[in-house]
């Protein structure tokens, strides 16, 4: 079965061999305050940091979920107001599961249909502002260019970008933004149970000015451990060593990003040509390069996907409000160009 689901998605095919050497060289077992940890710790670091671009001076976190993160960035880096920018599901959670624990937190929904504005009154007055690049739920997404106009309009703010199912599939200027992250299950192509977040130098000193220390993953104890290249509890080993290998073997995010936007183009281009399915976003300046969503009538969704697992292919749900009138194809670096190949060969039946 290939897996075309957004998350958790197909995984590259050296996993098994991968693990297998981790078991043989006593990856599994390894202590994470000993040397050999560190030096795997800070070794994949550099290497995410050389492939995805990442300014030297971000600091890099290993968590175990994005839904960690959000809570993370929460806990540790607001003291009572966050605003929350979003066009669908997964950003609005990442605003529930904050205004649970700071009340301060407020939305600003925009249309899935236009671009996100990069101004708004009530940005002033954010300590951190939230956006949700790739919204995996809706299959659209926020350019570089809009998140550098915020940081243009807001530079005493804290930018916080989720960009789950985005970072290591496309291009992502770090720069613009203080704190990044994503879970690997996703572009990164392996199972899920580790999570990333890229931090820069002025979300650290927030963190310093805040003295958060209420929770075993505060950021606060994070920036300490990592001063080692270690973490507060025990992190996902394995995890981190085959989040390693992968980065190893990975081509730079330039060249990935080449790749994805032009399979993106391709299935746009399928999708245009049909009568039956359409592309949920219509304008090509807000659609997504990772995660494609397909609009159709709810019958025709249910027999595609039925028969789509008969011939070993599985198609991602819709989501949330979203789940009985689409479906959503991952385009994620790991799928293989003749899976994908096979799928639209499917496909042709239903257009
Ligand atoms: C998948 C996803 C999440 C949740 O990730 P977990 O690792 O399951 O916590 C959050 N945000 C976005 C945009 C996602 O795509």
């Amino acid at each position: 079965m290939v897996s075309f689901y957004p998350g958790p998605s197909r995984v590259y095919d050296e996993i098994p061999q991968w693990m297998k050497g981790a078991h043989r060289k006593g990856i599994l077992s390894m202590n994470h305050r000993s040397e050999a940890f560190m030096t795997l710790s800070k070794k994949t670091i550099e290497l995410l940091k050389e492939k995805l671009d990442i300014p030297e001076p971000y600091s890099v976190f290993f968590l175990s979920s994005a839904t960690e993160c959000w809570e993370v960035i929460a806990q540790s880096l607001v003291k009572n107001k966050s605003v929350h920018l979003f066009n669908g599901a997964f950003g609005e959670k990442w605003f529930e599961y904050t205004h649970r624990l700071k009340s301060g937190a407020t939305a600003i929904r925009f249309d899935p249909a236009k671009e996100m504005e990069s101004t708004h009154p009530e940005l002033r007055d954010a300590e951190v502002i939230c956006i949700t690049q790739n919204e995996t739920s809706n299959g659209t997404q926020v350019s570089n260019k809009i998140i550098g106009a915020i940081r243009q309009n807001y530079p005493e703010q804290l930018i916080a970008v989720d960009a789950t199912s985005s970072m290591a599939g496309v291009y992502l200027n770090f720069s613009q933004a203080d704190i990044w992250f994503a879970s690997v299950q996703k572009c990164f192509g392996l199972p899920a149970g580790l999570a990333l977040m890229v931090c820069s130098p002025a979300a650290l000193s927030s963190v310093t000015d805040l003295g958060e220390k209420n929770h075993y993953n505060s950021l606060t104890f994070m920036t300490t451990m990592m001063e080692k290249w270690q973490t507060p509890f025990t992190p996902n080993v394995a995890g981190i060593y085959l989040l390693m290998r992968v980065l190893k073997k990975v081509k730079p995010i330039a060249k990935v990003h080449t790749k994805i936007s032009e399979r993106s183009k391709a299935w746009w281009k399928f999708f245009e040509g049909s009568r039956h399915l359409t592309l949920y976003a219509s304008e090509p300046y807000v659609r997504s390069d990772t995660v494609i969503t397909i609009k159709a009538d709810a019958a025709r969704i249910e027999s595609l996907k039925k028969k789509a697992v008969k011939k070993g292919l599985l198609l991602g749900e819709g989501y949330g409000d979203l789940k009985k009138s689409t479906f959503r194809i991952a385009n994620f670096p790991a799928l293989k160009n003749k899976e994908i190949q096979k799928l639209r060969t499917f496909l042709k039946a239903f257009r």
